[in-house]
């Protein structure tokens, strides 16, 4: 499944909440052309239209405890099989269990699982300093994007909303859920050779830059004039 030539297109991002995942997962996904897939996103979208399994997941997610294993398996299983994941994808948010990487096991294989990691301090004020925008989805952070108006959103002027499961109480079951359950899959990958830790401290743009080096993608990397590519393509 992996291409001979180019970056990695069937991808993990691994690492406690608050680390970046999301952000960084849908720049990179919208640079390689391929799909970001988070199952926060998917169970937040099926809490909102109400569905069976939106009603099963609310009250978990709510709490800051992970969504039962066979239920985000199914979610995600159908929707690795969208045409728009053809061409590859970012997995953010999952696995998060040991089980869930075994089941991943038989449906996709993984070109590399990247590590993200930051110091716990730092989690607790990015998690509880996110904001959102109930209507267009986009992403703040009080301390390092905050909105041009305070509590606005700078695209649509909406009023900014704190995720439930952001609350201080939520965020300290969410950290402690990572630690038992999700940190074991490090190892796991570890051994599996697949594992790529990156540094997620600094700004966006810094994590951005560190991880297209650890990748080799972005602008110092594209085909340049007279690469096999380029010659194909003319
Ligand atoms: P996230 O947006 O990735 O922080 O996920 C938000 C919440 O959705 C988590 O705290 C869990 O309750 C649930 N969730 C997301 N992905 C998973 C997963 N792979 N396994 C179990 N629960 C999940």
């Amino acid at each position: 499944m992996t291409a001979a030539l180019g970056p990695p297109r069937h991808l993990v991002f691994l690492g406690p909440p608050g680390v970046g995942k999301g952000t960084q997962a849908a720049e990179l996904a919208r640079e390689l052309g391929i799909a970001h897939l988070s199952t926060g996103d998917l169970l937040r979208a099926a809490v909102a239209e109400g569905s069976e399994l939106g009603r099963a997941a609310d009250g978990h997610m709510r709490a800051g405890r992970l969504v039962p294993d066979e239920l985000v398996v199914e979610i995600l299983r159908d929707r690795l099989r969208r045409s728009d994941a053809a061409p590859g994808y970012i997995l953010d948010g999952f696995p998060r269990t040991l089980a869930q990487a075994k089941a991943l096991e038989q449906f996709a294989q993984l070109d590399a699982v990247i590590s993200l990691e930051l110091d716990p301090k730092v989690l607790v004020e990015r998690l509880t300093g996110r904001r959102l925008c109930p209507q267009c989805g986009s992403v703040y952070n009080l301390a390092t994007r905050p909105p041009r108006e305070p509590g606005r959103c700078d695209r649509d002027y909406a009023e900014l909303t704190l995720r439930p499961d952001d609350r201080p109480e939520a965020v300290e079951v969410r950290l402690q859920v990572y630690e038992k359950q999700t940190a074991p899959l490090l190892e796991h990958y570890r051994r599996l050779g697949l594992l790529r830790p990156l540094d997620a401290s600094g700004t966006p743009a810094e994590v951005a830059e560190r991880l297209r080096r650890l990748l080799r993608v972005g602008p110092g990397r594209e085909p340049g004039p007279g690469s096999p590519k380029d010659r194909r393509s003319r």
